[in-house]
């Protein structure tokens, strides 16, 4: 009687970091940006809630699109926005993986690729960082039906120069190399200046964290116009709306207020730094960041019992529990407050 069990999609999703309940939270586990968003944000997203929520949302989300060409030097046709950037990855995945050659994409990376790979079928294969948590760009020298690379890297928050992406997409012209650019705005240099050169490039970045928009679900990808409309082209098999008029007005004007996001920015860096300083005077070892967070390991301290030590202090950070990084722990960089209860924290569970 229960034959339709049979046919039920089996998956294994992807575990986002929790959002937890906890009062007076130091939240330091989903790479959110400790800041607001820009003031104008909230009277675009208030003007627009007064006026025009009846109608369906823009489809050719030009007043967003025009904010993103302040910053990059791309034209309307290059340009497709989405749901939160893991919703462009997804819709990537599914238009450009369609190899009988597995995807490739490094062994320690955003956790999220397989299980889209498993979603849609398509191949894939591991790279192994190499010991220094570093891509290898030669490694990437092999037959294979698409390349996905976090620069910076998650969790590991380690950039990759701009001219290794380029010997990675100079050797693989005849596939698609997706450059998930999360992280970019802490201190990498965006893959979009190769966009001119190489057709086959596909650069994604997203509004959720030096914009501080990711309750809002707004992310976009960079690329020639040929695969740009394939994007188009899939995501209007799939469902016309995926971004609503509330999140493209927000983040128009998030985009639109550049100076108040790259000083965001800039106070994240500066924290980063007196951070990892501190740390490192506690024994810590941790990997150059370039990113909103660290990811950093002490070899007298077990990493998962000061998660668990600093979770019930009320300081929320992220612990994998996966081979070659279990030894670590990955906080996302909050206030400069924030980040004194984290010390502070950290003092004490050495001290014990
Ligand atoms: N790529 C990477 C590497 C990430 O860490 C994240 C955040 N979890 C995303 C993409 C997705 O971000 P969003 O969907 O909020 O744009």
């Amino acid at each position: 009687m229960s034959g339709w069990k049979d046919n039920i999609r089996q998956v294994v999703p992807y575990v986002p970091g929790e959002q937890p309940k906890i009062k007076n939270i130091v939240k330091l586990n989903t790479n959110e940006c400790p800041y607001p968003p820009s003031p104008a944000v909230e009277k675009a997203v208030a003007d627009y809630a007064k006026s025009d929520l009846r109608k369906y949302p823009s489809i050719a989300c030009a007043e967003l699109k025009d904010a993103l060409k302040k910053t990059y030097p791309v034209t309307d046709d290059m340009l497709f926005l989405g749901n939160g950037s893991d919703e462009v990855l997804a819709l990537c995945f599914m238009t450009f993986f369609n190899s009988e050659k597995p995807v490739l994409f490094p062994d320690i990376t955003y956790s999220f690729y397989d299980v889209w790979c498993d979603l849609y079928n398509i191949k894939y294969k591991r790279v192994p960082l190499n010991e220094n948590f570093e891509i290898v760009p030669e490694d990437y020298f092999v037959e294979n039906g698409g390349i996905v690379i976090a620069n910076p890297n998650a969790p590991t928050s380690i950039f990759m120069p701009l001219e290794s992406i380029e010997n990675i997409l100079s050797r693989n012209r005849d596939v698609i190399v997706i450059i998930d650019e999360a992280y970019i705005d802490f201190g990498g240099s965006s893959a979009v200046s190769l966009l001119e050169k190489y057709d086959n490039l596909v650069v994604v970045q997203t509004f959720s964290k030096s914009r501080a928009l990711a309750g809002m679900r707004v992310g976009y990808a960079m690329a020639g116009k040929e695969l740009v409309d394939a994007l188009e082209a899939v995501k209007n098999s799939f469902n016309s709306y995926t971004l609503n008029s509330l999140s493209q007005a927000a983040a128009a004007a998030a985009a639109n207020d550049i100076d108040y996001w790259q000083d965001c920015c800039n106070k994240i860096k500066a924290t980063r730094q007196r951070l990892i300083k501190e740390l490192d005077a506690l024994g810590f070892d941790t990997l150059p960041s370039s990113a909103n967070f660290i990811f950093t390991a002490n070899k007298n301290i077990d990493a998962k019992s000061l998660f668990e030590y600093l979770r019930e202090k009320g300081i929320v950070v992220r612990y994998f529990n996966k081979p070659r990084i279990n030894d670590r722990l990955r906080i996302t960089i909050g206030t400069d407050e924030e980040v004194n209860r984290l010390l502070d924290e950290i003092k004490n569970y050495i001290k014990r």
